[in-house]
């Protein structure tokens, strides 16, 4: 009998990603990639095992994208006839105040999902085209939807909570839902697991193209950086983070700018990008060691923000045990860690720096023995993530 797996779909407005995951061993089974829907041409690219398989043509819409995917299952493995798919897990940005777990899709479901687009506008959408399309292709088996959100829902109302206009906020639930959950929920459970403890007063932070932090307390949110949308918080690739918004009403009466061109700015032109026109932490972490000053600033202002939420979340949880680095530059970035940890010195956090250079797929442990905090890196995996969610309720 073939171990149970579930079909995890990521469905953005021009693409799907996919992954075939064994829940109970950790792994995946193959995945893949629909790019550029709807446009002149698209291109799909099917990983199992040594097999790569690459397809270049126009795919018209989200319907006729996962057609294609499965039928790449089939012609080059593994057949889903014979994969024992339990559920189909996909991934939703914008839980708002209905979600704080992962949730069986049914009508009601998807109607929530729906009622949620002004929230997410970028994201829900998307995700809905990709809901609709799987659950006819593939009407055998439960679809489970998993919100980014569902994590911080049950933060505490002071850390919710914006000091706007009560009636204002109430009407357009106007308060901070978060984002990143999965990732963050993923974590800090891996970092209990391998501390070997469940009373931890812990930062995550998930440091990829997009970047957040969460307090986690004894396996609990008690705040994240995130807020009623993905740009509050950290400096990140392209979103500013946080910033005064009397910056809106400047640019609105003197640069005459629109909405959506300062949405777009924010959340597409600033960060590292807006601050030297590369997005990518590599390429301003190499300009920078070059000795160019305005790079060395990006990642100046991108620290300067990050040590801010190290200091104010362990204020608010009054300790810190645990700090854990994940997502691509957390993950993989020596140098970024390194020059976090020793703006943290004065409260005697140690890396080690032999442990901190190695390069590994693994959860490990960067600080020394006698660090007051440890310090770990653990990569996130939100697939796996999703794949386990949706487990729970088949
Ligand atoms: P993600 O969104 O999790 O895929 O992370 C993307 C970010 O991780 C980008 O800013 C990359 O530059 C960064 N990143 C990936 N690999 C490295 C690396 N080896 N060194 C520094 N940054 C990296």
């Amino acid at each position: 009998m073939t171990a149970a797996t579930v079909l995890v779909i990521n469905s953005g407005s021009s693409s799907i990603k996919y992954q075939l995951v064994d829940p109970a061993a950790g792994t995946s089974l193959a995945s893949g990639l629909v790019e550029r829907i709807g446009e002149e041409t698209g291109h799909i690219e099917h990983k199992y095992g040594e097999t790569v398989k690459e397809i270049d043509g126009p795919v018209p819409d989200h319907g006729d994208g996962l057609r294609k995917v499965l039928a790449l299952f089939d012609e080059v493995g593994p057949k889903l006839s014979e994969a024992n798919i339990v559920a189909v897990g996909h991934r939703v940005v914008q839980g708002g105040k209905y979600f704080s777990g992962p949730a069986i899709i049914d009508e009601a479901v998807e109607q929530k999902i729906r009622d949620l687009c002004p929230l997410g506008p970028l994201h829900n959408p998307a995700h809905l085209k990709g809901i609709d399309v799987a659950r006819e292709l593939m009407s055998n088996v439960p679809h489970v939807a998993v919100f980014d959100t569902a994590f911080f829902q049950g933060l505490p109302d002071e850390a919710a909570t914006y000091a706007l206009n009560k009636e204002v906020a109430d009407k357009y639930e106007i308060r901070r839902y978060g984002a990143h959950g999965t990732s963050h929920q993923f974590v800090s459970g891996a970092a209990s697991e391998f501390l070997g403890r469940d009373d931890l007063k812990q930062i995550v932070l998930h440091l990829g193209n997009g970047a957040s932090a969460s307090a986690v307390v004894n396996g609990k949110a008690v705040d994240t950086s995130m807020g009623l949308t993905p740009l509050e918080g950290l400096v990140m690739g392209g979103r500013t983070g946080d910033i005064d918004p009397a910056a809106v009403f400047h640019l609105v009466r003197e640069a005459k700018m629109s909405v959506e061109e300062i949405d777009n700015l924010f959340n597409k032109q600033s960060g590292l990008k807006g601050l030297t026109g590369d997005n990518d932490m590599r390429g301003v972490r190499e300009r920078a060691e070059a000795g160019e000053a305005q790079a060395r600033l990006a990642l100046d202002v991108y620290l300067h923000r990050l040590l801010k939420y190290v200091g104010s979340y362990t204020a608010v949880m009054g300790g810190l045990d645990a700090i854990t680095f994940t997502a691509g530059a957390g993950e993989n970035d020596s140098h970024l860690r390194a020059e976090l940890v020793a703006r943290l010195a004065p409260f005697g956090v140690k890396l080690d720096e032999e442990k901190n250079n190695v390069r590994s797929k693994e959860a490990r442990e960067i600080s020394t023995p006698d660090s007051t905090v440890r310090v770990l890196v653990i990569p996130t995996n939100e697939e796996l993530a999703i794949a386990r969610q949706a487990m729970t309720l088949v």
